[in-house]
């Protein structure tokens, strides 16, 4: 056995030709400063060498589809097991994903209505049962034997039928003459019993019901009493006969009373309708066993909205069919179609869309259904002519939306649609007529983590047969084991139907998380990447707990991390430093968190001097006035009032699912930006109304999205200080006299990049299903200029060694030239000198993003009453990290503006001028406000979890 994971020579970006020697089956914390190298040793060295070789374990047929995956700069690691990593980038693109797919809990569900589900008849809900002869047998006698004992005394008349023909149109002659031909006497038709013998005659063309009477029984209870065996046989023998003549079923006429009918399949004796035997892909809307026809799963349909597709202010020629503009003016089989129809049909295509008559804007978006000539050439090159129904722009549009390759361009023109079939269910209406407790499957999913947890525990086995539980009770016991972990890591509040797409990568990731302990591997590497994102104080506990159930598992979890509990409750702890970048890449402690209290490293101030991050706190002001939102109650908002006084920096808090995202993202933000620009494009939450907008110039949502989506994008073309350094290159003697302006600098523009990477540095390859892989550029080796560009120096350097200087090291270089230096200081100053300058977009974290766009706006120097929002931006931060956040804060502050922070953690919180804290729960039990007011005052609120948290400080 090996017990250690030993990792020697790793060098990979800035780790300094490290060795370390982890011990397996241990919770392992990883912390450091920002950018001190934690990533690049947990995930890009570790990780990714188990990922490494186990795709070099598999066949040379699967790699071809991986392709090859880089060495990390190792020399060497011993004792690795299979790697998994949980981080938060991977966010999951499949509209059909739902919690409850990712847990599994789905794919138990769908067992358990497999196994016990009720059917029922999707048109009359009749339940639909599905009975032996035997069971058929012993339900007629249990039948008769009711009606006797009501009425012992009297003779009851019992008729057996066998429901031939149901509600078909037809004269039967046939049927009626075979019948008597098998000895049979009695039918009833219509609901009247008629001898065969006498004429039928039946309207061909009227619906009919027929019945044949197979047996009468006149009894009366002592009789029944004397014979039951006998009468049992007969009954047996009487079922079989019938099922067989009706496919099945079998009718008991009681005396005019009642009638019962039994089926031996799945069908609903009324209709007629039969639905096959039950089986898990039913359940699946990722089958077509199991989705809705109409929108195959999706529970949504897409539509175009004929609002956005013509621009009326021009003619057909012109443009004005917007979405098809890329085509029109080819000459392709559709574009001639377009044009020969609207020519047929008399549409003037030369007149602006918005003089032409109705009906002619009817024909052009819904088309006219009739057929039309269209000649071409066919691959052969003979000219030819086809014949092809014209539908309308919006039916071609539809169509090439749902052609994935150009779905992006159709994209603004759609808009998504609740299934009229399905309302959002997405799975078949027979599948949706199956219950279990009278719920269907969807009604299930619709319910949050926390009821299912209680229902399943407590109620379910209850409502079910005691049959039904020896077959359900492995199945629930596998999906309360799930969803007990899901409640552990404070995700109560979900609903199984949630879909991926719409979780926060903090929330996601611990389901993935909850997800790997049901599938108790063990001997596995976890890598983590900050799990407490997202999470109140209160719920970091039960993170840890469920870490440490992942380890006692057998398995070795790594975790990168900078919250002190879960420094605290490391086995073992590994710190990177000293600082970040260059200044980086070293181990400055590794062993148990004891020995970290003597370490006198970064990490070890914050966690052990309490209080070590100052209260930079200012009093509240109020002379800005107030932004007050009133009857917010989108999703689970209580129709609640919030006050935000301007000029503050205002901490939004409360725990996981509360309201946070909802309130401020959701509702402020684009309640907000409708108010000060007049439109919004997008939903606004809820809400009653919005006062004191009149105080704000302009709204700020300081997001994690990527600064731009090429590598092309770096931090000195966001921030803009690239134009200036560009400008000097341009201004040398070199330059000068080859001729070269500014514009000769630019990667973004042809001449002086290197045409091969178009300026990036990068190839994109693209790799089938799985994501993009960017490989260093072969004509220019990564340097993004051609030779011609990179002879000119400024300074002895390089327009792409500029490119690869830190933030700290340009800080230096360009000490004398103030425009550069200005932008490079922001850098700096919060936290972000170890940047390379044009470090590509697309390898930034989102914290690292979200500073940027900070330092740009500080750069700006405004003083324009702006309202910054931020989500968590302590995401990726550690405590050093934070406490520079905080005095931007302060900075931004300090020049009129106002900050609204949602966060968790309590170093941002106790700053904060102003608390909203939103409560007390999360989901239904959450959104109200629990607290607004000064910060101070919040520890008295004895209902506020933020308050509990945040005493210590005061
Ligand atoms: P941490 O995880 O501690 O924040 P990282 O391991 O992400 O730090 O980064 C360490 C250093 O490596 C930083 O200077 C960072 O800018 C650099 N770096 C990270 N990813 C890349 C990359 N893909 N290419 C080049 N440099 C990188
Ligand atoms: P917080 O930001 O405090 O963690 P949220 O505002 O994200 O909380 O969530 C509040 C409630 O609204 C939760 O019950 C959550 O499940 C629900 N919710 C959030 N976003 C959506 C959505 N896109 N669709 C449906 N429900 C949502
Ligand atoms: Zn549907
Ligand atoms: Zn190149």
């Amino acid at each position: 056995m090996n017990d250690y994971l030993r990792i020697i020579g790793a060098k990979e970006h800035n780790l300094k030709n490290i060795n370390l020697e982890i011990p397996k089956n241990k919770l392992i914390v990883i912390t450091g400063i920002s950018g001190s190298g934690k990533s690049s040793l947990a995930f890009d060295t570790i990780y990714a060498e188990g990922q490494r070789r186990y795709v070099e374990s598999l066949s040379t047929y699967a790699r071809q589809f991986l392709g090859v995956m880089d060495k990390p700069d190792v020399e060497k690691i011993e004792g690795l097991s299979p790697s998994i990593s949980i981080d938060q980038k991977t966010a999951s693109h499949n509209p059909r994903s739902t919690v409850g797919t990712i847990t599994e809990i789905y794919d138990y569900l769908r067992v358990l209505f497999a196994r016990i589900g009720h059917p029922h008849c999707s048109r009359c809900g009749t339940e639909i049962t599905r009975l032996s002869v035997d069971e058929i047998v012993i339900k007629i006698l249990k039948e008769i034997e009711n009606e006797l004992t009501n009425d012992p005394i009297k003779l009851i008349k019992f008729i057996l039928l066998s429901p031939v023909v149901r509600e078909k149109k037809g004269e039967f002659k046939d049927l009626f003459e075979n019948l008597l031909k098998k000895g049979f006497q009695k039918v009833r038709v219509d609901g009247y019993f008629k001898k065969i013998s006498n004429e039928i005659n039946l309207l061909k063309n009227n619906r009919h019901s027929i019945d044949v009477v197979i047996d009468e029984l006149d009894l009366n209870l002592k009789d029944y009493r004397a014979k039951k065996e006998k009468i049992k046989k007969k009954l047996s023998e009487i079922s079989e006969l019938s099922l067989t003549l009706s496919q099945g079923l079998v009718t008991l006429y009681i005396n005019e009373k009642k009638e019962i009918i039994f089926s031996e399949k799945y069908s609903c004796p009324l209709c007629n309708l039969s639905i096959p035997e039950l089986e898990p892909r039913m359940f699946s809307f990722n089958s077509p066993l199991g989705a809705c026809q109409r929108c195959k799963g999706l529970g949504v349909v897409y539509k175009v909205n004929p609002d956005l597709v013509l621009n009326k202010n021009l003619s057909i020629n012109e443009g004005a069919i917007l979405p098809l503009n890329k085509i029109f003016y080819q000459n392709t089989w559709y574009t001639r179609l377009l044009k020969k129809a609207l020519e047929e049909e008399g549409v003037d295509m030369n007149r602006p869309v918005k003089d032409l008559p109705s009906e002619m804007i009817k024909i052009i978006l819904y088309g006219t259904n009739k057929v039309y000539r269209v000649t071409g050439f066919n691959r052969q090159g003979e000219r030819t002519a086809i014949f092809e129904k014209f539908d309308g722009i919006i039916a071609e549009i539809e169509r090439r939306f749902l052609n994935q390759d150009n779905a992006i361009d159709f994209d603004k023109y759609i808009k998504e649609e609740l299934c009229p079939l399905c309302q959002g269910n997405r799975l078949s209406e027979i599948s949706l007529a199956i219950t279990i407790d009278k719920k269907n499957i969807a009604q299930i999913t619709a319910k949050t983590i926390t009821f299912l947890l209680d229902y399943y525990k407590n109620h379910f086995f209850e409502k079910i047969s005691h049959f039904e539980r020896t077959i359900a009770e492995p199945i629930i016991r596998e999906i309360l084991y799930r969803l007990e972990f899901l409640e552990n890591v404070g995700l109560g509040y979900l609903t199984l139907n949630r879909e991926a797409k719409t979780l926060a990568g903090g929330e996601l990731q611990r389901i993935r998380l909850a997800s790997q302990i049901g599938t108790g591997l063990t001997g596995v590497i976890y890598v983590l990447d900050e799990p407490s994102i997202g999470l109140h104080s209160r719920d970091v506990d039960a993170l840890i707990n469920t870490l440490k159930r992942l380890r006692d598992l057998g398995n070795t979890v790594i975790v990168v991390e900078h919250d002190r509990s879960t420094i605290l409750a490391a086995d073992y702890l590994v710190e990177l430093g000293p600082l970040a970048g260059e200044q980086g890449g070293k181990i400055v402690y590794s062993g148990t968190v004891e020995g970290l209290k003597k370490a006198q490293t970064i990490t070890s101030k914050y966690i052990f001097e309490k209080n070590k991050i100052p209260l930079y706190r200012k009093p509240l002001v109020k002379k800005y006035g107030e932004l007050i939102i009133r009857g917010a109650s989108e999703h689970n908002l209580k129709k609640i009032t919030v006050r935000f006084p301007l000029g503050n920096l205002i901490g939004v808090s409360g725990v996981s699912g509360s309201g946070k995202s909802t309130l401020i993202v959701d509702t402020l933000y684009p309640a907000l930006k409708y108010y000060l620009q007049g439109y919004y494009q997008d939903k606004i939450g809820q809400l009653e109304r919005l006062e004191g907008y009149q105080y704000i110039n302009r709204v700020y949502l300081v997001d994690q999205s990527p600064i731009g989506r090429t590598p092309r994008s770096n931090p000195a073309t966001y921030v803009g200080f690239f134009d200036e350094i560009r400008a000097l290159f341009a201004e040398t003697i070199e330059a000068k006299i080859k001729g070269f302006n500014k514009g000769r600098f630019s990667f973004n523009l042809k001449g002086g990049r290197c045409e091969k990477c178009q300026g990036s540095g990068l190839l994109k390859i693209e790799m089938q299903f799985l994501s993009d892989v960017y490989v260093t550029c072969d004509v220019c080796q990564g340097r993004r200029y051609n030779q011609e560009t990179l002879s000119v120096k400024f300074k002895d350097k390089r327009i792409d060694e500029v490119l690869k200087m830190t933030v700290k090291e340009a800080k230096g270089f360009f000490v004398n030239h103030y425009q550069v230096l200005k932008g490079l200081s922001e850098l700096d100053d919060i936290g972000l000198g170890y940047l390379k300058l044009g470090q590509p977009a697309t390898t930034l974290s989102g914290g690292e993003a979200q500073r940027i766009k900070l330092a740009a706006e500080l750069i700006k120097g405004t003083n324009d009453h702006t309202i910054y929002i931020l989500d968590e931006p302590t995401t990726g931060l550690h405590l050093y990290d934070i406490e520079k956040l905080i005095k931007v804060f302060y900075r931004l502050i300090g020049k009129g503006n106002t900050v609204i922070v949602i966060e968790h953690n309590e170093e941002v919180l106790k700053n904060c001028q102003y608390l909203i804290d939103l409560g007390p729960e999360g989901g239904d039990k959450g959104g109200e406000v629990v607290y607004q007011g000064p910060t101070e005052g919040i520890c008295k609120e004895k209902k506020s979890y933020t308050g509990k948290y945040l005493r210590k400080y005061f």
